[in-house]
């Protein structure tokens, strides 16, 4: 169980949300990234899962909450509270599953609309990269959406622990950029 500790302690919070169509990888993708976790006592009742990560990014102390939407997306009402206060995201599909592809715009819309911050960052996640025989979604293909929307990109493999850090840490590192 983590220590909740007093948010004073650190130097910057950052909140960060987690959003794709349900079975891209989410969970797994913040299992894999984060050792300090710890779930509200009334996850069922709110659907939401809080994970924290703490690092040192130049000298200063980074507390990144990260929103975990807990299956709620299924329902396709992730409420505004979900988003509040954010000022990065990622924005995840399978490579696998072209229609997690073409869910993208209509999260990346609900991103834009319920978005607190205008400087917020946003990176687009290929997850399941270990799955290259079964690719429905080429990296050039969402490399270009990327471009034209303004995102990030990278491909991960949650299951392989394929650039999960550096996803994480480079959207953390864009953001502290931005807003130190
Ligand atoms: P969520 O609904 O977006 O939170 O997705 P989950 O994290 O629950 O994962 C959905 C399914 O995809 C599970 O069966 C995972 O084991 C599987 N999965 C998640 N990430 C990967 C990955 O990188 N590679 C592969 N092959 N499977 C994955």
């Amino acid at each position: 169980m983590a220590t909740v500790e007093d948010e004073s302690s650190y130097d910057y919070v950052f909140k960060l949300v987690v959003v794709g169509d349900s079975g891209v990888g989410k969970t797994n993708l913040l299992g894999r990234f984060v050792h300090d976790t710890f779930d509200f006592a009334s996850k069922s009742t709110i659907g939401l899962d809080l994970t924290i990560k703490n690092m040192i990014v130049k000298d200063k102390r980074v507390r990144a909450q990260i929103w975990d939407t807990a299956g709620q997306e299924r329902y396709r009402s992730i409420t505004k509270r979900y988003y509040r206060g954010s000022v990065g995201a990622l924005l995840v599909y399978d490579i696998t599953k072209r229609d997690s592809f073409s869910g993208i715009s209509r999260w990346l819309n609900e991103l834009r609309i319920n978005e607190a911050h205008p400087d917020s960052i946003i990176m687009l996640i290929g997850n399941k990269s270990d799955l290259e025989k079964d690719r429905a979604v080429t990296q050039e293909e969402a490399m270009d959406y990327a471009k034209k929307n303004g995102l990030m990109f990278m491909e991960t493999s949650a299951l392989d622990n394929v650039n999960v850090e550096t996803a994480f840490e480079t959207l953390i590192y864009n953001i502290f950029d931005k807003l130190s």
